[in-house]
């Protein structure tokens, strides 16, 4: 059976993700565990974290993903940033493990101005020093569309980044990103071509989320811009392809395609599953 489910709010309280979730007939989700644009947060309390791990367990919202905050950016060369980010990331794995959810997923970010290998490097370095708070968590590297400075749109660095972190990581592909950052998946050959890449680069047992969103951005173009599934850049064919895929129809996906006047989540979850072959 797929997994797909979208990003949801906790702003009614942890405990309502599940219901929320499935009143979008969403079978997994992706959180943020506190306002994603602010440096200073509580971590979630063990006692929430006992209750909320004993309703996971039931596995019929299966996986919640954690996603990290905006603000950190763990290749800084200022100290200061980078400490603020590591301590950041440290406190998000605190709470997973609190929560019981299995991976949590970060923007590598950015180099500002460094070299690629540096800024790349900064961010290992970053990630090894907590080491001891990353408990039964996996760390997901999410690729991006490599606008600007940002590190991590290519399967080399994505590789860099997996072979010298000192923990369990994977990697998350998010169809925008990899489109705009010139992987063509707008059809089944093109999206085959893609993933054969990405398997002799990452290795596809890396691969552990998608995130499933079409894109207003042309193919390299670098732009992180987020459309409904269908309607963008990526199109019916490529998302035809990507859920009928016999490897990817295995891993969760999840959508974080905008909300307006075009359509909500449920019109995407609907067209998705309509296009379901297998
Ligand atoms: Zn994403
Ligand atoms: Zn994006």
């Amino acid at each position: 059976m797929h997994r797909i489910g979208f990003h949801v709010s906790v702003a009614q309280g942890f405990l309502k993700v599940f219901d929320n979730a499935k009143a979008l007939d969403a079978n997994c989700c992706q959180i943020f565990t506190h306002s994603p644009r602010s440096w200073r947060f509580n971590l979630v309390s063990e006692d929430l974290g006992k209750i909320f791990k004993d309703r996971y367990q039931k596995k019929d919202v299966w996986p919640i993903v954690v996603h990290d905050s905006y603000l950190p950016n763990l290749a800084s060369d200022d100290p200061v940033m980078r400490e603020k980010s590591i301590e950041s990331i440290k406190k998000e794995f605190i709470s997973c493990n609190r929560l019981g959810v299995e991976f949590l997923n970060i923007h590598p970010g950015a180099h500002k101005g460094q070299s690629k290998e540096d800024g790349l490097s900064e961010i290992c370095k970053s990630l090894n020093s907590i080491k001891e708070d990353v408990g039964n968590v996996t760390l997901l590297f999410e690729n991006t569309s490599g606008g600007g400075s940002v590190l991590g749109s290519t399967f080399e660095e994505l590789k860099f980044l997996l072979e010298n972190t000192d923990f369990k990581c994977g990697i998350t592909l998010d169809t925008c990103h990899l489109f705009t950052s010139g992987y063509d998946i707008s059809n089944e050959e093109a999206l085959e071509d893609t993933l054969s890449n990405f398997n002799s680069i990452v290795g596809l047992e890396n691969l552990k989320l998608i995130h499933l969103n079409d894109t207003q951005g042309e193919i390299n173009s670098k732009k992180d811009r987020h459309e409904h599934i269908g309607l963008g850049r990526i199109g019916p064919q490529g998302f035809k392809a990507i859920v009928n895929h016999k490897y990817l129809k295995n891993i969760p996906m999840i959508m974080e395609t905008p909300v307006n006047e075009k359509r909500g989540d449920k019109e995407n979850i609907i067209f998705l599953r309509e296009m379901i072959e297998i």
